[in-house]
This record gives structure tokens, sequence and C-alpha cells, in this order.
């Protein structure tokens, strides 16, 4: 007896990658949707804030923009879901390039590490104030995380203050890719894998903290045979990489 094809079929853990948007120095702006092998839709970052859609710097001048098809809510159609599909947010850090939509998912829950959460909410709220609106609406259902930890299988967050405090960077294992680091803005660019040496950017508020959580990562890719790393904000990188629809399985 021949069994139906659709029996045989099951889910697969799944990456697929956003462009949402891009900043001033021309660099994507980059979100990332996890599907679990269980149907868990794992959301990580939001992008800039849909307001700037359509707002293009004048010719010659630099700054960030998002161009028809980057939003998040848009980006989320062309997979045929909408934000009420995701279950979890990770919420990497709150800066303007990353957190500028979560407004749109008061049905998710959103995991922030405790002490980014803290911060973004006291000592330094300036920072953060950009996109207030967006994250700290009253809607939102946040759980605080303390440190590494594992989300759910074949998801981890990985601890890496010093871009910001609580900043987090994710660990994934995929069924066929095998590890893969999403630095975040931990390590934005390949150029920044020396820990000594690398470059501290105007935005990375603690030097020692950047240099000690670039050590963690370069020690984790190591420790894990991690083949495919994925930074924060590296365009020449950023052109190699599938991006949504196509996938990493
Ligand atoms: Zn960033």
């Amino acid at each position: 007896m021949i069994e139906p094809i659709a029996a045989h079929v099951e889910l697969q853990m799944r990456l697929f990658l956003f462009r949402l948007g891009t900043t001033g120095s021309g660099s994507p702006a980059p979100g990332y949707l996890v599907q679990t092998a269980d149907g868990t839709n794992i959301l990580i970052d939001t992008g800039y804030p849909r307001s700037m859609l359509g707002a293009v710097p004048p010719p010659g001048a630099s700054g960030p923009s998002v161009a028809p098809g980057e939003t998040i809510d848009q980006q989320l159609a062309g997979l045929g879901l909408s934000p009420a599909d995701i279950h979890l947010l990770v919420c990497t850090h709150l800066d303007v390039d990353h957190a500028g939509n979560h407004d749109l998912f008061p049905t998710a829950e959103l995991i922030i590490q405790r002490a980014h959460y803290e911060s973004a909410h006291t000592g330094h709220s300036p920072r953060f104030a950009a996109t207030r609106d967006a994250w700290g609406h009253p809607a939102l259902r946040y759980r605080l995380v303390e440190g590494d930890t594992v989300l759910v299988p074949g998801v981890e967050l990985i601890a890496t203050s010093g871009h910001v405090p609580g900043h987090q960077s994710v660990l994934l294992r995929l069924p066929e890719t095998g590890p893969v680091l999403l630095t975040i803005d931990a390590i934005p660019h390949v150029a920044q894998l020396d820990p000594e040496t690398r470059t501290i950017g105007p935005h990375d508020m603690d030097e020692a903290g950047v240099r000690a959580s670039t050590r963690k990562l370069v020690d984790l890719i190591a420790r894990e045979y991690i083949q495919l790393v994925i930074f924060g904000h590296d365009a020449a990188r950023w052109q190699e990489l599938r991006q949504a629809p196509e996938f990493y399985a």
C-alpha cells in the first residue's frame, strides 16, 4: 500500500533573514524569523520604525532608510504570516534599528535580558527614547531573562553586554546547516572578530564589555565548530546570504 506523501511531511527548523531597512552607512538592518519543528514562530528584532517607510534621504545625504517592502509586517506577509502569528519576539536590544515595531506584537511574548530592560527604563533611557512608543507600548508582555538562556531546544540566547547593557546574540542549531550564530551588534562586521584589536563603534557603550563579548563569541564559534556566522551589519556578507523567502534549514 502506498501512503500519501503528505503523511511524511514534517516541519523542520528554518531560519529566514529579513532586510528591515538600511543604516546611515549603507548596511542592512536585519531581522530574523526562526520556525521550529513544532510550529513555534520566533521573531528576532523588528527593524526601523515603519513610519520611516519611503522617507529616503536626499541624494548625497546619508541617513537610515526603509524601502518599500522592507517593514517587518511586509516581510512577514511575504511568507504568508502576520504579526499575530509570532509566538516569541526576541529583543536583542532596543536601538532604533532593532526595536522600531515591537508594538505590532501584543500577542507575542517578548524576551529580553533583564539588564537591558532595566537600563532602557532607567539610566540610559535617552538612547532608547526614539522607539519607546514601540517597545514601551503598554499592551506588550515581556519575559525577563538573565544571562545565557535556552529559549527552546535549538535556540539559545547568548548574553553579550558591551554595545549596550544586556545585549543578546542568538545561537541556532539547524538540522542541515548546523550551528548558526547571529552576533547582532556584539560583532557588527566580520572585520571585528579580533577581541584585542577590533574597532569600537561610536554607539558601543562599554569598550571592555565589547571586547569581552567578542572573545566570548569567538570562543563559542571555535568550540561549536560554527560554520555560519551572521554579523549584525555587514553589507558585503549580506549579499552572500539567503534572504527571505529563501531560508536556511
Ligand atoms: Zn544595530
